[in-house]
């Protein structure tokens, strides 16, 4: 996944948080409205982990019932295919906070790694929890319990044993809702007649120490919990250790086997984001509350996907995904005050009359810098059919200036007249004509 950071002066129509199906799908819905007369929104993905794809990466993906599925990745892999046929920026940063100033147009974005972007609406569509880089150690040492108990039976069995036996070091992560799977481990060691304090401690718990207390299971055996929150993993090849994040403090353990306890997140998911002005968005457990179109209590912001809560599935995130890119497109429209001059395919299908005198973005030369919209390939075609002689080194210094985000000042304009060697009118009009044919939006 590339890191770009040459956005931080865009004003995004869209930003996501999560590069998950919902995510994917959003971006690719948000850029590709298909409708006569709409214009593309800009849009960016913000993704804290070393992969595109979320939870998605994990497992063949059913979408229905059990007779077909989509083998593991491939179904991430189509929908990142489409993420770069349109250009869309991975950005690889986990986003902290998301902030909106009194009477402000767009929201600032806040990332872990110090950047800030801009946007003028939002959809969250980060899953059950940040993901790092599991993914690598996926059946090398890091399993997950989605399976039925059946099978987390078994393999807590099997994994049990086998760090008994080979003085491997055991880990289940989880959040407070890890209880009932903590109980089942606790009745399979005793089964096994393995020693406790051999695998202390057995359970990592991401939450504050206090929820806990008044459990029967953690006053009978305080030695089998740690408290933290796992950041990443290492290994060569296998897994062999974790960083745990307690405290403000990271620290590296021994690690042979985690079984992250996706059943608990299920039930209250890692969130990290903080919202300003703070919104009451979340429901009791922590999940997101949206309306049917993927709204949020605050304008502007979306959500979609395993962050509003159950039933967790890959075709309710990608279909979740569309509806809250549709929705704000039409805030993003809203905003820009240009409603009833765009239409979505999917709510005029039968109706819609394209006004023959539509066009979506005017130019306001009186701004100093400008942010534009390109789609470079079709700019280039355009520029080498209206400007036949001009030699290749000249047409790469021009493609500087139409990439697909970028702002430009008006000394650019100024050069680009110059190196085509015309006037400001004409290249006005020459601008004008590649707004017409939807091949350049200008803020
Ligand atoms: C092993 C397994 C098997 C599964 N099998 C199936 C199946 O067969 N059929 C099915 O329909 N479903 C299945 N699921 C469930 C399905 O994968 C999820 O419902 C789906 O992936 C949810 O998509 P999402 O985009 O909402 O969230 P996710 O896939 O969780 O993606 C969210 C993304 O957001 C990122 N993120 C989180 N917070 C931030 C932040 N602050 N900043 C930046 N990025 C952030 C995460 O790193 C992650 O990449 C399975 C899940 C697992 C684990």
């Amino acid at each position: 996944m590339p890191v770009r950071n040459d956005f931080i002066n865009f004003t995004f129509d869209t930003a996501i948080i999560g590069a998950g199906p919902a995510g994917l799908s959003a971006a690719v819905r948000a850029r590709f409205v298909k409708s006569r007369g709409a214009f593309p929104m800009s849009a960016a993905v913000f993704e804290c982990s070393e992969t595109a794809g979320g939870l998605a990466n994990f497992g063949g993906t059913k979408i229905t019932g059990p007779s077909f599925h989509l083998e593991r990745g491939e179904l991430t892999a189509r929908l990142i295919k489409d993420v770069k046929l349109f250009d869309i920026p991975i950005i690889k940063d986990r986003i902290v906070k998301i902030k909106k100033a009194a009477g402000g147009s767009h929201f600032t974005l806040s990332g872990a790694g110090g950047g800030n972007y801009r946007s003028r609406s939002v959809i969250i569509a980060s899953g059950m929890r940040p993901l790092s880089n599991e993914i690598q150690f996926f059946g090398n040492g890091v399993e997950i319990t989605y399976m039925g108990y059946d099978f987390i039976n078994k393999m807590i069995s099997g994994f049990i044993g086998d760090a008994a036996r080979n003085d491997k070091k055991f880990i289940i992560y989880g959040n407070k809702y890890s209880m009932n799977l903590i109980n089942l481990v606790i009745s399979a060691v005793n089964c096994l007649k393995t020693d406790f304090d051999k695998m202390s401690p057995l359970f990592l718990i991401d939450a504050d120490e206090k929820e806990l207390t008044n459990d029967k299971t953690f006053k009978k055996y305080p030695f089998l919990f740690a408290f933290g929150k796992i950041v990443k993993f290492y290994g060569n090849g296998r897994l062999e250790k974790i960083a745990v994040e307690s405290g403000g403090r990271v620290s590296c353990e021994k690690a042979d086997r985690v079984l992250i306890d996706y059943n608990s997140f299920e039930l209250a998911p890692d969130f990290g984001v903080k919202i300003y002005p703070a919104a009451d968005i979340f429901d009791k457990t922590g999940f997101v509350k949206i309306s049917a179109s993927g709204a949020t209590k605050i304008k502007g912001v979306f959500a979609a996907g395993d962050i509003t809560g159950p039933y967790y599935s890959v075709s309710r995130a990608v279909a979740a995904g569309i509806t809250a890119a549709f929705s704000a497109y039409e805030y993003v429209m809203r905003l820009k005050k240009r409603s009833g001059g765009y239409s979505l395919f999917a709510y005029k299908a039968r109706n819609f009359i394209p006004d023959t005198g539509y066009r979506e973005i005017d130019i306001d030369s009186s701004r100093d810098e400008t942010p534009v919209l390109s789609k470079p390939a079709k700019i280039k075609k355009i520029l080498r059919a209206k400007f036949p002689d001009a030699p290749g080194p000249l047409m790469d210094k021009l493609m500087v200036y139409f990439v697909q985000y970028k702002i430009l000042a008006k000394k650019d304009f100024e050069e680009i007249s110059k190196l085509l060697n015309i006037s400001f009118i004409e290249l006005n009009d020459l601008i004008a004509f590649m707004i017409d044919e939807k091949l350049l939006g200008i803020e």
